[in-house]
C-alpha cells in the first residue's frame, strides 16, 4: 500500500487551520500545518508534501510569493498548489492562475467541495502504477518522476504542461477542444477561460520544441489541438 497523500495546509486563521486539518485526516491525508509564509517554506522542505493548500493572505511572505518560491524550488516544482483566497483578493491574476498556482477556491468554500477538488487532483498526480510511463514517438513522459524527455534531452515543464502532455500523450491523434481539455485538465468545476488552454499549449509547445524537432502539437482551427507526431514528421 502506498502511503497516505501528505497535505500541506499553509493558513494563518486557526480555526480554519484547524477545520481542514481535521477534515482531511478524516480523509485518509496526513496532514502538517504551517501559519505563515515563512514556516510553508520550512515545512514544506520538511515533510516534501503531495498537496499544498495555500492561503492568499498571510502573515510573512504572501501565498503568491510562496507559490513563487515553492515553483522556484526542484523539490516543489511540480508539487499541486491550490490557492484559498478569500472573495474580495479574487483577481485576474488568480482566476488566470499565472500566481503559479493549480487551481483555487474562495472562501468561504464547502469542505465537501474542497475534499472533491482534492481527490481529483490526487486522481491526476497519483494515477494507476499501470501507466506510470507514457511514450508518444520521441517523447517519454514519467508519471513517478514528474519527468518529461524529448528525444533523450529533459523537458522542464510547468504543472499544467505537465497535465496536458499527459493527457494528448494518453490519445495520441485525437483532437481536443479546449472545453475538453478544461475538463480533463483543470476539472470541470474550475472556472478557467478557453483562452488559458492556449497559453499553456503555447508554453508546452515551446518547452518541446527547443531543438530541432518537429512541433508534436498540432493546431486544428477552430477544433483544438492534438498531438500528432506522425503529422509532424511528415
Ligand atoms: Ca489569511
Amino acid at each position: 500500500m502506498a502511503k497516505a497523500p501528505q497535505v500541506l495546509v499553509v493558513e494563518d486563521e486557526a480555526a480554519l487551520a484547524d477545520l481542514l486539518k481535521y477534515n482531511l485526516e478524516r480523509e485518509g491525508y496526513r496532514v502538517s500545518v504551517a501559519t505563515d509564509g515563512e514556516e510553508a517554506m520550512v515545512v514544506a522542505e520538511e515533510v516534501a508534501p503531495d498537496l499544498i493548500l495555500l492561503d492568499w493572505m498571510l502573515p510573512k511572505a504572501s501565498g503568491v510569493e510562496v507559490c513563487r518560491r515553492l515553483r522556484a524550488r526542484q523539490e516543489t516544482r511540480n508539487t499541486p498548489i491550490v490557492m484559498l483566497t478569500a472573495r474580495d483578493e479574487e483577481t485576474d491574476r488568480i482566476r488566470g492562475l499565472d500566481t503559479g498556482a493549480d487551481d483555487y477556491l474562495v472562501k468561504p468554500f464547502s469542505m465537501n467541495e474542497l475534499l472533491a477538488r482534492l481527490r481529483a487532483v490526487m486522481r491526476r498526480i497519483r494515477p494507476g502504477l499501470a501507466d506510470d510511463k507514457l511514450i508518444c514517438g520521441d517523447i517519454t513522459l514519467d508519471r513517478v518522476s514528474h519527468r518529461v524527455k524529448r528525444a533523450g534531452r529533459e523537458i522542464h515543464l510547468g504543472p499544467t504542461e505537465f497535465r496536458i502532455l499527459d493527457h494528448l500523450m494518453q490519445h495520441p491523434g485525437r483532437v481536443f477542444s479546449r472545453e475538453q481539455l478544461l475538463d480533463s485538465v483543470w476539472g470541470s468545476d474550475v472556472y478557467v477561460e478557453a483562452r488559458t488552454v492556449d497559453v499553456h499549449i503555447g508554453r508546452l509547445r515551446k518547452a518541446l520544441n527547443i531543438g530541432d524537432e518537429s512541433d508534436p502539437i498540432r493546431t486544428v482551427r477552430s477544433a483544438g489541438y492534438s498531438l500528432d507526431l506522425a503529422t509532424a514528421d511528415a
